[in-house]
């Protein structure tokens, strides 16, 4: 066959999207909300353009925005890192991700992922000529369970890749599971790859535990970072990846000749805005009371209301929900519920390799409350 990636077709999220449009449903399956951002976001965008910055940035990115991201790490985590050597501005965390994973994964070499995980992961291993090793978060909980992740480290291990907040089980990772993992990896060349895209949305007052925090873990860490999830703008790619020099020089050897800038204008609009704490500051509280709403309102349907203390997503239990007396697996659920009541979600079995069904599914609630309140009507009907 001539293709790199003969089981890959196309993302669930695409798909579910499509239905969602094609039917008229309200779709909480992809996540992406559907509000608009701050307009002096905007504004800034348009000014930045005005002022004449059109052209390619510098390769690792606008330096205010590097500055300013280098600013944020400190305050909120401790972490000094050189805006000139560590910090690279990318189109969004899928294009880190890649990169990061093209820059240091070997032909042969193992790279361990912890499922389910984001649907990216797997085949940019692959494309790279690397080796998946598959390990389970704790079933049911979605717990990091160490002594499995400890038991699939061989000698070839190259790299980890973890994410927290957990897309898709809402799970946020504790100061004592990154201590776990720093110790973990301690005796170890094994590299970190760290998904924090949803940093900002962590509710019950828990606190994100940046592998920034962890100088054990930071020093071996691509820290991955996206300004789509932060500022309700997921169409703009505009992420960063923040890592020790060495590996930052091996990752922009990639990126230079991969995408070599990110678009100028948004990352002058972002790097002012980013001086500012208030808008991440405010984002728990925001999407805490969406959570809230829309966990309330699941409440009284016959969907198993699974724990999350992060991210823009709410995981259900569908064992009980029968359809013509059939219980039917995820993903046909979920055709089901998009074509016939009316409302799109995402079936977990799409965040693991060999497609695990264990009854649940993925909501979406970064949505203005009328499009939630119109999607629990629809629900409340099962
Ligand atoms: N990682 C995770 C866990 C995600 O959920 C997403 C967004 N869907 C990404 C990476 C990709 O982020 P971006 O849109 O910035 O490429
Ligand atoms: N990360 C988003 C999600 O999990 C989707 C991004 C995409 O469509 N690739 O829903």
């Amino acid at each position: 066959t001539v293709s790199r990636l003969p089981n890959v077709g196309t993302t669930i999220f695409s798909v579910m999207s499509a239905l969602a449009a094609e039917t008229g449903a309200v779709n909480l399956g992809q996540g992406f909300p559907d509000f608009e951002c701050d307009p002096a976001l905007v504004d800034a965008v348009t000014a930045a353009m005005k002022e004449g910055h059109n052209q390619y940035p510098p390769m690792p990115g606008v330096p205010a925005l590097r500055q300013a991201m280098a600013d944020k790490m400190l305050a909120l985590y401790g972490h000094r890192c050189d805006p000139a050597t560590e910090i690279t501005v990318t189109a969004g965390a899928t294009q880190a991700i890649l990169t990061a994973i093209l820059a240091v994964v070997h032909p042969g070499d193992e790279v361990i992922v912890l499922e389910p995980c984001y649907d990216s992961y797997v085949p940019n291993i692959e494309l790279v000529g690397g080796v998946v090793v598959r390990v389970a978060l704790t079933p049911g909980s979605f717990r990091p369970d160490f002594s499995a992740i400890e038991a699939a480290i061989t000698p070839r291990t190259r790299a980890l890749i973890i994410n927290s907040p957990h897309n898709p089980s809402g799970q946020v990772w504790s100061e004592a599971d990154m201590l776990a993992l720093q110790d973990l990896l301690a005796p170890t060349n094994i590299l970190l790859i760290s998904d924090e895209v949803y940093e900002h949305m962590v509710f019950d007052g828990e606190q994100h535990q940046s592998a920034a925090r962890f100088p054990g873990l930071a020093s071996r860490a691509f820290i991955i970072s996206s300004f789509g999830k932060t500022y309700h703008v997921t169409g703009w790619k505009v992420g960063t990846v923040i890592a020790p020099a060495l590996l930052m020089s091996e990752f922009r050897k990639v990126h230079q000749f991969n995408v070599f800038t990110v678009n100028t204008p948004m990352q002058h609009a972002l790097s002012a805005y980013l001086t500012n704490p208030a808008p991440y500051r405010d984002l728990p509280a925001f999407y805490q009371r969406k959570r809230d709403l829309f966990r309330d309102g699941l409440a009284s349907t016959r969907f198993r209301l699974l724990p999350g203390q992060g991210t823009y997503f709410q995981c259900v239990g569908i064992e009980g929900l029968t359809v013509a007396e059939r219980e039917l697996p995820e993903a046909d659920f979920c055709q089901w519920l998009t074509r016939e009541i009316g409302v799109a979600a995402i079936p977990l079995s799409a965040f693991y390799g060999n497609g695990f069904d264990q009854r649940v599914i993925r909501f979406c609630f970064a949505k203005r409350d009328d499009t939630l309140q119109a999607a629990l009507a629809r629900l409340a009907k099962l």
